[in-house]
């Protein structure tokens, strides 16, 4: 029988993976100009290692920090630094960056390949940094953090569900390159030193579940497990519940139940870090959206304006109702479509007004339909409404913090209100109060 999380969820959510999941991933051309922002990941941003008039290559490291939780970015084109200045993400913050003009001849630092077999786990970590790996599923934690956890690990769980509507990336990844996601399963275990490496598929990828088998026969530690279709399946917590049925504590970590979970696009990129030696300066994107003309998943260098990526999908119908980066559930509103595609890019989505719906917060009808979908076992109804008026002692004891922002609430909500909005910034609030006490 196939597994699930048994709490909350929602089995019905349209995937809308039809458009992309049958096209191969298709190869975007470098931009004339790339924009390297010094922060696409969590933690501190990079100090920039080059100036105006600088020539770099392909790969070339352009920005690092000595801070612990931080991760270097590299050149994804050949040619000259014409500016070194802060520039608006396609989500709208502004970050320093290192914009370069692109020469087109592709000169690029040579990679070092390495043998696994003579690595230490040291090794391997700091191959994982210094190529600048980070989570890129959407949330830019930096790999090689993950590779050494606080606690011993016996079981990584790379997540294949893809449970977001629309994207479907990390599918094609897993049908184009399974021996690349297999090879970085296995240096991510020898990291870390766990003995068991599962790779979780939902139910409607079975052309991906089915060579992945293939490709893990024989192989000592490692299984397949095809989950049933449920929304937010993905979520770190619900994977490990679905597939071990251990409950991860509130406000632990994977870790503190022997696990660490890692998306399908950030374990080839490990693969390409430690057996290539190849940094991460590219990555597959799906675009996708009844708004876009023709939907695809594309490989596209880090830099590249998210408006160059539409275009070579044909641009859009119409004006759309909404654009996202990521997936529509959990990712954040596109602003400006000058801004550059980062590490943590998974989708670009354009969706119509139909596909949308539109925010009409009406009054709450307590239907408690948001709270039988919570799988945190939450009140979004209360959670969202204290939030919203800014009642932090009350979003405290209802524990705000554990929520993983899915956004099902906001979605099955019939009052169309939001609900996930006003909670994640109850949850700021709460963390910046906290900031705030322990430095007074
Ligand atoms: S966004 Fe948070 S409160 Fe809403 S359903 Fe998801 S976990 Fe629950
Ligand atoms: S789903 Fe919407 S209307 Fe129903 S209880 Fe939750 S907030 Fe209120």
């Amino acid at each position: 029988m196939q597994k699930t999380f048994p709490r909350g969820g929602n089995k019905r959510l349209p995937d809308h993976k039809e458009a992309t999941a049958g096209k191969p991933i298709l190869t975007l051309p470098a931009p004339p100009i790339a924009v390297i922002p010094m922060g696409q990941h969590i933690g501190a941003p990079c100090e920039p290692l080059v100036n105006v008039g600088d020539k770099v290559k392909v790969g070339q490291p352009l920005g690092r920090t000595g801070a612990f939780v931080c991760s270097p970015v590299h050149s994804s084109v050949s040619g000259e630094v014409i500016a070194v200045e802060e520039r608006p993400l396609a989500t709208g913050r502004r970050v320093l960056s290192v914009v370069i003009r692109n020469d087109g001849k592709d000169d690029t630092v040579p990679f070092e390949a390495g043998d696994l077999k003579k690595m230490s786990p040291d090794t391997i970590r700091q191959r994982v940094k210094d190529a600048g790996i980070v989570g890129m599923g959407g949330a830019g934690f930096p790999t090689h953090i993950k590779l050494n956890p606080p606690k011993p690990v016996h079981t990584i769980i790379i997540n294949g569900a893809e449970c977001e509507p629309y994207l479907t990336c990390d599918h094609r990844l897993m049908v184009e390159r399974t021996a690349e996601l297999v090879e970085g399963l296995q240096v991510m275990m020898k990291s870390n030193g766990a003995t068991r490496g599962i790779i979780a598929i939902e139910a409607n990828k079975p052309d991906a579940a089915a060579q992945v088998q293939e490709a893990v026969k024989g192989r000592d530690g490692l299984s397949v497990e095809v989950l049933k279709v449920k929304y937010p399946q993905g979520a770190e917590k619900q994977l490990i519940k679905a597939i071990l049925d251990v409950e991860v504590p509130s406000g632990g970590l994977p870790c503190d139940v022997g696990c660490v979970v890692s998306n399908v696009h950030t374990a080839v990129s490990v693969y390409e870090a430690v057996i290539l030696g190849k940094p991460c300066y590219e990555r597959v994107v799906t675009v996708s959206g009844g708004s876009v003309v023709d939907p695809r998943n594309l490989l596209v260098r880090i830099g590249t304006p998210v408006q160059t990526v539409l275009d070579f999908c044909g641009g859009l119908l119409a004006e759309p109702a909404a654009l996202i980066s990521g997936g529509p559930m959990t990712g954040p509103p596109l602003v400006d479509l000058f801004g550059p595609v980062v590490k943590t890019s998974s989708g670009i989505i354009a969706l119509t007004r139909e596909e949308a719906g539109f925010d009409q917060n009406r009054p709450c009808i307590s239907c408690a339909r948001c709270v039988k979908a919570c799988p945190m076992g939450l009140t979004p109804n209360l959670l969202g409404e204290y939030s919203h008026n800014e009642l932090h002692d009350k979003i405290r004891k209802l524990r705000v913090q554990d929520c993983i922002e899915c956004g099902l609430c906001s979605y099955v909500c019939p009052s169309k209100r939001a609900l996930v909005t006003w909670i994640k910034k109850g949850k700021a609030d709460l963390a910046a109060l906290r900031a705030k006490e322990r430095v007074s």
